[in-house]
């Protein structure tokens, strides 16, 4: 069974623009995905469609047996669920604490209470921070605040985790460490479906690679590398 299918999708956005044309792919379970491409070729309108922030124009989009098209609005929250996402800019709460940011999320979901405390110690823990259960966001190193930002992403057990150039404002060696903790959770059997420009992540750390150019599916590759024929 597949993760996610696409089936001729088309993203036309209000001022003309088409910014994704016919695409059809699938991804299966488990599976770590890079979607490269240059400034403005459509990585962005791909993984918004796929978190469900944006609805294609045209063609079907299918995770995990939920039918963007056909699935109730009371539905919307479970697929949600099957989800995690990482910004490039972290968006953490800026008045919360590291353990509370985490905390949130399944606070949101209605977790039970008594469940809370060791999920997100254990996700602290398995990202490296805990630590730093007490510091607030202003207090914490860029690749810290995205540590914080990936416990967020999978504190809820999702089947998915999309990042979006989840390493852009980082170091490279700060982007290694996020890297590495990606790959710990794909290791998991978490799928990761990864926007990025970062060339020597993907030439180092070697996983399917989707490149888009001007709204197309132009390379579809095993085992790729950010240039082809590389
Ligand atoms: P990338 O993430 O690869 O830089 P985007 O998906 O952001 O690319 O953009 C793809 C194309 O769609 C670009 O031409 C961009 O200008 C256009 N675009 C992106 N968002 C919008 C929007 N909200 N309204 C109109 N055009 C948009
Ligand atoms: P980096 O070298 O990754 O840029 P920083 O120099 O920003 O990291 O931070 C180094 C360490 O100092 C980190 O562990 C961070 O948690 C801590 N730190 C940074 N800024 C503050 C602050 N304002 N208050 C408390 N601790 C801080």
């Amino acid at each position: 069974r597949d993760m996610i299918q696409m089936k001729n999708v088309m993203m036309k956005y209000d001022n003309g623009v088409v910014a994704m044309k016919d695409l059809n792919l699938t991804v299966d379970p488990g599976e770590f995905v890079y979607v490269i491409g240059p400034s403005g070729a459509g990585k962005s309108t791909f993984i918004k469609m796929l978190y469900h922030e944006l609805t294609p124009s045209e063609g079907d989009i299918v995770i995990n047996n939920y039918d963007f098209k056909t699935m109730k609005p009371s539905e919307v929250p479970y697929m949600r669920r099957l989800i995690g996402i990482v910004f490039q800019d972290f968006k953490l709460l800026p008045r919360l604490t590291v353990y509370e940011n985490v905390a949130y999320a399944m606070q949101v979901i209605e977790t039970p209470d008594k469940d809370i405390r060791p999920r997100v110690l254990e996700v602290l823990k398995l990202v490296g921070l805990e630590q730093k259960l007490r510091r607030f966001p202003s207090e914490l190193s860029g690749g810290e605040q995205q540590r914080v930002s990936i416990a967020r992403a999978i504190v809820n057990k999702p089947q998915v985790v999309i990042a979006d150039e989840p390493t852009g404002n980082l170091d490279p060696e700060t982007a290694e460490g996020i890297m590495e903790i990606l790959e710990k959770v794909h290791a998991n059997g978490t799928t990761v479906i990864m926007a990025t420009h970062n060339q020597q992540m993907v030439d180092e750390h070697k996983h399917r690679v989707l490149e888009i150019a001007g709204g197309r599916l132009v390379r579809d590759e095993k085992e790729g590398s950010y240039d082809s024929e590389a």
